[in-house]
């Protein structure tokens, strides 16, 4: 069986399930833990049959549950190296020193290994058995403390496909303001989806990589003309128009309508600007672009929401 429910999509939020066989993977995890498992038992998905969660980038909106997410269930997460490392540093408070205090601070620190050894050494025998005594576990303390532990780390290079267990995944480089941002698809049982969201432009890499599909989620995220005239201030919209920000309605159904083969049987709209953007804006602009598409049985188009899941959908 080959599954697929967003549970959320938006920027307070963003996070979808993919179940391919028999294994199951949370893709960002941009609610709080609580919300994530909420919402998965609301679209009758167990949090904890999760195998695994894999990242796209470490925007706030797509990491916000992901550690607490990980270590309640034990489970690995997969980042590019690029995106680890900026998502240490957002939850590690940034600390400057000289260089002469950074010498100090090692000295200290060789000093107080030093002492601890000799003290250990000097430590009277314990009275449990044989030479089989469990050695202490420093890593068990290391959680409570540390910010950024998590039960398991591994890393994927965009471009790199890899298996986590029955689904098979393949990220790609999309352009975004993060440290290595990436989409992904995904194959399992001879079905194809794709997640690509948080991306200023389609260049020829991502657009080739959307093709064959049977599930497209594509971000459609803001009206052009309500993001210019809306709310934000000049900065904020220079960003999201940028060719590192987001896509727009047309942009998408630009390439809805010139490149994309037409394939998929659902077409998922995401990533809606709640300021700049309506449902039926978006919805009637994809529509458009998808109107001279062959396939009747094809592109059926949703949308996905920021305050509730979709209804699952079943291969
Ligand atoms: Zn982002
Ligand atoms: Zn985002």
């Amino acid at each position: 069986m080959v599954r697929f429910t967003v549970l959320a999509s938006g920027s307070k939020g963003n996070s979808s399930v993919i179940t391919g066989g028999r294994t199951r993977i949370l893709v960002d995890a941009g609610l709080s833990c609580r919300e994530l498992f909420r919402r998965m038992r609301l679209a009758d998905e167990d949090p904890e049959t999760l195998d695994a969660i894999l990242v796209t980038h470490e925007h706030q909106d797509h990491i916000n549950g992901l550690a607490v997410t990980a270590r309640k269930l034990g489970i690995p997460v997969y980042f590019t190296e690029g995106t680890h490392r900026a998502w240490m540093r957002w939850l590690t408070p940034r600390r400057q020193m000289t260089y002469a205090q950074w010498l100090e601070q090692c000295r200290q620190q060789a000093a107080a290994r030093q002492a601890e050894a000799e003290s250990a050494a000097n430590a009277p025998e314990p009275d449990a058995p044989g030479p089989a005594q469990a050695s202490p576990q420093p890593a068990e303390a290391i959680p409570q403390k540390d910010p950024t532990w998590l039960p398991g780390v591994e890393y994927f290079c965009a471009g790199e496909a890899f298996q986590i267990g029955d689904i098979a995944v393949s990220p790609f480089t999309i352009p975004h303001d993060a440290a290595d941002p990436v989409g992904f698809v995904f194959q399992a049982e001879g079905v194809r989806l794709a997640v690509a969201t948080d991306l200023g432009y389609m260049p020829p890499n991502v657009k080739a990589q959307l093709q064959g599909l049977d599930l497209l989620l594509l971000e459609s995220n803001h009206d052009l003309e309500m993001l210019r005239d809306g709310p934000y201030p000049w900065s904020v919209k220079q960003r999201v128009l940028s060719r590192v920000g987001h896509l727009s309605n047309d942009a998408a159904a630009e390439f809805l309508e010139t490149e994309y083969d037409g394939q998929a049987a659902y077409v998922i709209l995401a990533h809606l600007s709640e300021s700049n953007n309506l449902p039926d804006l978006a919805r009637v602009t994809a529509e458009r672009a998808l109107s001279g598409r062959a396939s009747l049985l094809a592109n059926k188009l949703l949308l996905a929401e920021q305050h509730q899941p979709l209804s699952p959908i079943n291969f």
